[in-house]
């Protein structure tokens, strides 16, 4: 198994890609809760304070990090929408679509540049 694996890699085969995991978006009491919250956002390569302020402000609400789950102090079905509206302007590039993108600060801006096509967008944040 493992020699098959690096064999491929050997002849370039496998490229490293990004693998996006889905988030797990749970209802509680009045609380949504993302059991996987911090691996997702590793898997997008963002911050997890950065990905946990988009939704508490696209939400209305307040929330908490707690080992690795974000916990959000309501109850909202539009959650899922949030996270993909974040993927659609934070992570995902305009020109090519690939979610290989990085964002990072230029003087007063943030700018998402993408690994694969360098494309740059400067993001008001
Ligand atoms: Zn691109």
């Amino acid at each position: 198994m493992l020699n098959s694996v690096y064999k491929k890699v050997k002849k370039g085969e496998v490229q490293e890609r990004m693998q996006i995991i889905c988030p797990k978006i749970t209802f509680h009491g009045k609380k949504t809760i993302i059991a996987n919250f911090e691996q997702f956002c590793n898997s997008i390569n963002r911050e997890v304070k950065q990905v946990a302020k988009f939704l508490y402000k696209e939400l209305a609400t307040s929330g908490a990090i707690e080992n690795g789950k974000l916990v959000l102090q309501t109850k909202n079905p539009l959650t899922e929408d949030k996270i993909k509206k974040y993927m659609k302007n934070f992570v995902y590039c305009s020109e090519c679509g690939k979610p290989d993108t990085i964002i990072k600060k230029e003087d007063r801006y943030y700018i998402i540049k993408c690994e694969a096509c360098g494309a740059r967008k400067t993001l008001s944040l």
